[in-house]
C-alpha cells in the first residue's frame, strides 16, 4: 500500500443493484473516519487494473443481462484475479458478482453464463425468485454475528467443496434448501445480501478493513466507532424477522 488503501469497484455502471455501491461507500467511510486514506478505482470493461496492488475488490449484483455482458470481460482477468486471491486480496462479491466467481450460471431461459471457476460452486435459475429480508449467522474468527440484508435472485447456488459464509436464520440464502448463505475462501466473501450489506453490518465491514491492513503487514486493530444507529437499525429488522 502506498500510504493509501486501494479500493477497486469493478463495473460500477453495470453491477450496482439495490444500492450495492453502498458497500464501497461504507468500506471507504469507515476507513476515513479512522484517518485511513482511501483511493477508489472504478474499473469499467476493457480498463486495466492490477489486482495485486488493490486492497479491497468489490463486485456487485446485476441482472442476468448485465452478468452476461460482464462475464466476457471478467473472464479475461481470471488468471490475475486468481493469483491475487491466492495471495490474500480481500474481495466482497454480491449476488450476480458472487455467481460469476463460480463455475457457471444457468439462466431461466437455458443460457449458460460461464463463471471464472475461481470457487467451486454453480448456480442455476429456479422457477421462483427468492425475494425478501434475510438474516444470517456468521462466524468471524470464532465470534458469531448476525447479518441482516435483502435478497432478490432467481439463481440457486450450490456449493461443492467451498465453505459457506454463514447459515440462514430467516430468508432463502443460497438456494432456499440447504440453509447455507454465501461462500467464503481465503479473504473472499460472497453473499446474496444486498441492502447494501456493509452499511447494515459494520462488524463485517471492519473485519474486511482489518483483513486488508493485515495483508499489507500494517497494524490492523481498528479503533471502535460509534455504531449505535447501525445497531439500532439492525435490531429493528432482526426483530421483524424474529431472529434477535
Ligand atoms: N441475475 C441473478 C439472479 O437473478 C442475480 C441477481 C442479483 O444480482 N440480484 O439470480
Amino acid at each position: 500500500m502506498t500510504g493509501m488503501i486501494q479500493v477497486c469497484y469493478l463495473y460500477p455502471d453495470l453491477l450496482n443493484l439495490y444500492g450495492d455501491r453502498g458497500n464501497v461507500l461504507a468500506f471507504t467511510a469507515r476507513c476515513r473516519w479512522r484517518d485511513l486514506p482511501v483511493f477508489i478505482h472504478q474499473i469499467r470493461p476493457g480498463e486495466n487494473v492490477d489486482f495485486k496492488e488493490m486492497d479491497f475488490l468489490f463486485l456487485g449484483g446485476g441482472s442476468d443481462r448485465e452478468q452476461g455482458l460482464m462475464a466476457e470481460d471478467l473472464k479475461s482477468r481470471t488468471g490475475e484475479l486468481g493469483d491475487a486471491i491466492e495471495e490474500g486480496l480481500v474481495v466482497l462479491a454480491i449476488c450476480g458478482g458472487y455467481q460469476l466467481l463460480g463455475n457457471y450460471y444457468l439462466t431461466g431461459d437455458g443460457k449458460v453464463i460461464p463463471g471464472l471457476g475461481l470457487m467451486n460452486f454453480y448456480t442455476q435459475a429456479g422457477e421462483k425468485r427468492m425475494i425478501g429480508n434475510v438474516a444470517v449467522e456468521i462466524d468471524l474468527d470464532g465470534k458469531k454475528y448476525k447479518l441482516a440484508g435483502f435478497e432478490n435472485h432467481a439463481g440457486k447456488t450450490y456449493l461443492n467443496n467451498v465453505a459457506p459464509l454463514g447459515r440462514v436464520l430467516s430468508g432463502y440464502g443460497n438456494n432456499g434448501e440447504d440453509g447455507l448463505e454465501g461462500a467464503r475462501y481465503k479473504n473472499v466473501f460472497c453473499s446474496y445480501l444486498h441492502g447494501p450489506l456493509l452499511p447494515k453490518n459494520p462488524e463485517l465491514t471492519d473485519y474486511l478493513i482489518s483483513a486488508a491492513l493485515k495483508r499489507r503487514g500494517l497494524p490492523h486493530l481498528l479503533e471502535p466507532l460509534d455504531d449505535s444507529l447501525e445497531a439500532f437499525a439492525k435490531e429493528a429488522i432482526l426483530r421483524r424477522m424474529r431472529v434477535n
